[in-house]
């Protein structure tokens, strides 16, 4: 409705726009990162699966590209052995570990 309301557009085209195609947008490049850190890359923790270490996937999808080391140790809470780096994600769950809104959060072992 803000764009209604604010700048006059029509109902239908707002609604085909913000919420339609928005929508298959965040999901077509959600399956992206999957498929690219899945096809791209290395395999340093497990070279007999087909996920895959991707640093511009790790950036752009805000950590999401440790992928090989993700589905080795799928526990992990982080889903990479290098904590921040290029990992928004793990940094804004040890930021709500340090409010006390998350905790036993499990890691894999230096060995
Ligand atoms: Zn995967």
């Amino acid at each position: 409705m803000i764009p209604v309301w604010f700048w006059r557009e029509r109902v239908w085209f707002a609604f085909l726009t913000n919420g339609i195609l928005r929508y298959v947008v965040t999901l077509h490049f959600t399956w992206l990162v999957n498929s690219a850190a899945h096809y791209w890359g290395n395999r340093p923790y497990n070279r007999f699966m087909n996920a895959r270490e991707n640093k511009h996937v790790a950036f752009w999808a805000l950590g999401e590209g440790f992928h090989n080391y993700h589905h080795t140790f799928p526990y992990d809470y982080s889903t990479s052995e290098y904590g921040w780096k290029l990992n928004i994600s793990t940094m804004f769950i040890d930021f709500m570990a340090m409010l006390g809104q998350a905790y036993d959060m499990k890691t894999v072992s230096a060995e």
